[in-house]
């Protein structure tokens, strides 16, 4: 199973990889997380990287489509992966389809509202991980993991500002990407206005289809 997850920031797709990664045994490759990673070890990738994903915009083409054909070559993508937030733009897009063979790519989409709305809400753990949302996955003691105990953070980029940017970022350029998977056949859609036990059931549904 090589399968992509498209969505705007805030649609759900790092809590649909995580459980996605989970039913399938395959590996999840979050640009966005490998990038964190980089900005928090403080090497020359991560310095370039910091600036662009504190307000919100992309980071070039090149330098994340290099990272993708590094991390897919490794071991445990070998039964297959699920890439969360790559591609975004129709460029990389391309790039990807002379790397691999896709089977499924997943559109889950929600009115911008609601994933500002949630954006805002989100907290994530930064020693295990785990992601929460104040609206509707709170932690079960406020601020605090429930699988480690450490004090939840919330992301440099998920504050109201950096959010509607990254919003607008979603549309100038990743949306294209719905026409794109469309044309190749492979796209199918996830209402994520809905709960999100209801989404997997949906993904799983179309996945396995
Ligand atoms: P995410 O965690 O997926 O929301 O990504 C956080 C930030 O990392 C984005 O707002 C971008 O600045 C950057 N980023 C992640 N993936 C990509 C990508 N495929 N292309 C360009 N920038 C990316």
């Amino acid at each position: 199973m090589k399968m992509v997850l498209i969505g705007a920031p805030a649609a759900g797709k790092g809590t649909q990889a995580a459980r996605l990664v989970k039913h399938y045994g395959i590996a999840h490759i979050s640009t966005g997380d490998m990038l964190r990673e980089e900005v928090a070890k403080g090497t020359e990738l991560g310095n370039e990287a910091k600036s662009i994903m504190a307000v919100g915009g992309l980071v070039s083409d090149e330098l994340i489509i290099a990272i993708v054909k590094e991390r897919i070559k490794k071991d445990d993508c070998k039964k297959g992966f699920i890439l969360d937030g790559f591609p975004r733009t129709v460029v990389q897009a391309e790039k990807l389809k002379e790397m691999v063979e896709l089977d499924k790519v997943v559109y889950i989409n929600a009115p911008d509202d609601v994933m500002l709305q949630r954006l805002t809400a989100r907290q994530t753990c930064p020693k295990c991980g785990a992601t929460y949302n104040k609206l509707f996955l709170p932690s079960k003691t406020e601020d605090i993991c429930d699988v480690c105990g450490e004090k939840l953070t919330q992301r440099k980029d998920d504050t109201a500002e950096a959010g509607q940017k990254r919003l607008d970022t979603f549309h100038e350029q990743s949306e294209p990407l719905v026409g794109f998977y469309t044309k190749e056949g492979i796209l199918f859609e996830v209402d994520g206005t809905q709960d999100i036990d209801e989404i997997t059931k949906e993904i799983i549904k179309g996945l396995d289809a």
